[in-house]
Formats: structure tokens, C-alpha cells, sequence
């Protein structure tokens, strides 16, 4: 099988280019634009060998989109390449909507002639999306496929404006597109503005721990390796035009996450006080969504997907990678992120 994966050097996109790779017949294109976001260490396992390559290229060049997917006629295009970081999307929008609005444009133009060239079969679309598309719940109930749309970030709108034009290339033009909508994702290779890295490095420096509004907020977590499970198993049985809702089923308040990851470092890394003394609370996210939650049984009953990885368990797995992979993640602290690790956090 060959495939196309926009976004392969970022947190998903790497996690799914090491699960499509395990299999020795696979050939994987990424292409990737490199930006602050990504980190070429998450891909140097597959350097030098012959069924894996990296374009550096921008998604937003039609022209260059199009050659590409016509040279390379992937059997399967997983677009996951988007701007993702909710704080950065509230400073400053524009890099939002071109990336998540004109680039989805131009991957889908892309597909749809690689779609015509083979004769209106042979290409299968996979756009990966958020839960963040749906806005906000309250205390009760759970997202699923039918969910309204009501994104609140200008993130989740470049998303959900994503998310519409690719279901109307299906209807439009047949093209073979499938929708994910996945809950937030934990595992190793993220990049540390997002929550979960972001306080296991700063508590592993004794630097404060900023927390959003009093923690409240509600998201579930899925770990990354489940969700590039999910994409795959989306790409092989999905029906092209259908949405899947992915989670976890991992309901957590930030609070939570944050009083785990000070536990879990209590007993890896011990300071003089527990790290949860370096907890403090910040003013709240502008629009900040109050609950997500997913009911994923539509793709457990139609695709047989369930998570399988305990959160408990994934949470602590991840901490124990941070530790051991200070050379992964110390130059991205050192650089791009220096100077903002205190004022962010976003999940
Ligand atoms: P990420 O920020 O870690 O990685 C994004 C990657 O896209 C980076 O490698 C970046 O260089 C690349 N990119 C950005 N702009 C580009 C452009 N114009 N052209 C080519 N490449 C470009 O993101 P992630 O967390 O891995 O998310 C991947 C996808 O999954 C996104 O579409 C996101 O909306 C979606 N998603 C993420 C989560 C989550 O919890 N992280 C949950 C659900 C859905």
C-alpha cells in the first residue's frame, strides 16, 4: 500500500507514519512544511530507507499538491497537516486559515484528480479532525456524528469550515472522503505547548504549572497510538461520505491531568516540596469550551475500533518518555518555544 500523509512530522502525523511503516510492504510519502510544530526527530527512524520519504513542501501550493499526489498515486491520502494550537489561533488567525482552510482546499483538489486520473476509483481520502468542531458541552451528554456544528476557537472554525468542504467533495465529486472527529490525544512526540507535555516539562524544570480559569474544564483523552489505530482501520472499512467520532473514553478536568502528571513525577523525580505546589491558576481562555466528551460506539459497531490503551497506564508511559527523550524535546524548548512556556495552556 502506498500513502500520502500531510502533517507526518507533527505529534499524529509521526505517530501514524510509525504505525503505517510497521508493515514491510508499506510506502509512505509525508508531506510537511516543517513548521515550528514539527520536529524531524519523530521521523529519523525511517531516514535512508527506500520506501519512506519526507517533501518539504507547503500544502497550500495546489500546483505543487496536485504533481505530487499524480507522481506518487497514493492508494490512501491521510490529511492531517493544520495549524492545531488554540492559543496561537486566538493571537493571530491568519496562518489558521490558510493552512486549515486554503491547504484542505488544495489536498482535496489534489486527491480529486488523482481520483479522476484512476478512473473515479483507487484513492481514499482520510480528512483528520477534531471533537473541537462541536463546541461545547455541558455537564451531561456526549458528541457523536449527528452533533450540530458550533466551533467557538477561530481553530475549531478553520477546522470545521475544513471538515465541510471535504464532505462536499464527496457529494460533489465522489470523491472517496471519510471525516474523523478524535478527542485530545497524549502520547509521546507532542510538541510541549499542549497541556499534557507542557506540565510534565515544566515540572521537570520546577518551573510553574499554569492552569487555566480553576481547572474545571473537561476533555477526554485518547492515547495517539490508539487514534493512528482508528485512522487506519477508517482508511481500510470506512464509507466514503461518513464521519466517525474517536475518544477515549478518558473524561478528565485539566485539574485532574495536572494533579496526575505532579504524582506521577513525585515518584520519578522527587523535589524538596511536591510538584504539585507549583500549580498556579491563570485568567481563562478566551471562548474557553467548558466539556468535551464522544460517544464512539459508531465506529466501535461499524468498524470494530474500540481504544485500548488504559488511560492510567498511557499517562504514565508518556511521562517516562518525556524523561527519557530530553534530546527530543530540549532543542524545542531551547528555540521556538523559548520565553512561553509560562503564559500557555492549551490543550
Ligand atoms: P501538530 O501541530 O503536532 O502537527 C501539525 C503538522 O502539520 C506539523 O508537522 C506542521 O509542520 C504541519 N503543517 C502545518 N502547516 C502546514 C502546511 N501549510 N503545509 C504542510 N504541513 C504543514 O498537530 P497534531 O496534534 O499532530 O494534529 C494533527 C491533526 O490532527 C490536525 O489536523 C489536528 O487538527 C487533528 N487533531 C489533533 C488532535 C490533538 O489532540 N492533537 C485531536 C484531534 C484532531
Amino acid at each position: 500500500m502506498k500513502y500520502l500523509v500531510t502533517g507526518g512530522a507533527g505529534f499524529i502525523g509521526s505517530a501514524l507514519c510509525h504505525r503505517l511503516m510497521a508493515a514491510p510492504d508499506a510506502q509512505v510519502t509525508v508531506v510537511d512544511k516543517m513548521t515550528y510544530a514539527a520536529n524531524p526527530a519523530s521521523l529519523a527512524p525511517f531516514e535512508g530507507q527506500g520506501r519512506f520519504r519526507l517533501v518539504k513542501a507547503d500544502i497550500c501550493d495546489q500546483t505543487r499538491m496536485m504533481e505530487l499526489a499524480l507522481a506518487d498515486a497514493p492508494d490512501v491520502i491521510f490529511h492531517l497537516a493544520a495549524e492545531t494550537h488554540v492559543d496561537r489561533s486566538i493571537d493571530g488567525a491568519d496562518a489558521f486559515v490558510q493552512t486549515n482552510l486554503v491547504g484542505t482546499f488544495a489536498m482535496l483538489q489534489a486527491a480529486r484528480g488523482l481520483h479522476e486520473r484512476k478512473g473515479g476509483s483507487g484513492v481514499r481520502f482520510v480528512h483528520v479532525s477534531t471533537d473541537e468542531v462541536f463546541g461545547s458541552l455541558g455537564a451531561e451528554g456526549h458528541f457523536d456524528e449527528a452533533t450540530a456544528y458550533d466551533p467557538s476557537s477561530p481553530y475549531s472554525a478553520t477546522k470545521a469550515g475544513a471538515d465541510h468542504l471535504a464532505r462536499a467533495w464527496h457529494r460533489t465529486y465522489g470523491l472517496p472522503v471519510m471525516v474523523s472527529n478524535c478527542s485530545n490525544n497524549y502520547g509521546p512526540r507532542q510538541f510541549p505547548e499542549k497541556l499534557i507535555p507542557l506540565m510534565v516539562l515544566n515540572a521537570l524544570e520546577g518551573l510553574k504549572l499554569p492552569i487555566y480559569g480553576d481547572g474545571s474544564n473537561v476533555r477526554d483523552w485518547l492515547h495517539v497510538e490508539d487514534h493512528a489505530d482508528a485512522l487506519v482501520r477508517i482508511a481500510e472499512a470506512g464509507v466514503p461520505g461518513e464521519s466517525y467520532t474517536v475518544g477515549g473514553n478518558s473524561e478528565k478536568t485539566n485539574l485532574e491531568i495536572v494533579r496526575l502528571v505532579c504524582q506521577l513525577l513525585d515518584e520519578r523525580r522527587p523535589l524538596s516540596a511536591p510538584h504539585g505546589d507549583l500549580m498556579t491558576f491563570v485568567a481563562d481562555r478566551p471562548g474557553h469550551d467548558l466539556r468535551y466528551a464522544i460517544d464512539a460506539s459508531k465506529i466501535g459497531r461499524e468498524l470494530g475500533w474500540a481504544p485500548s490503551r488504559d488511560f492510567a497506564q498511557g499517562l504514565a508511559d508518556t511521562v517516562d518518555w518525556y524523561i527519557a527523550n530530553e534530546a527530543w524535546w530540549r532543542p524545542l524548548r531551547e528555540t521556538v518555544y523559548a520565553g512561553q512556556r509560562l503564559g500557555k495552556v492549551g490543550a
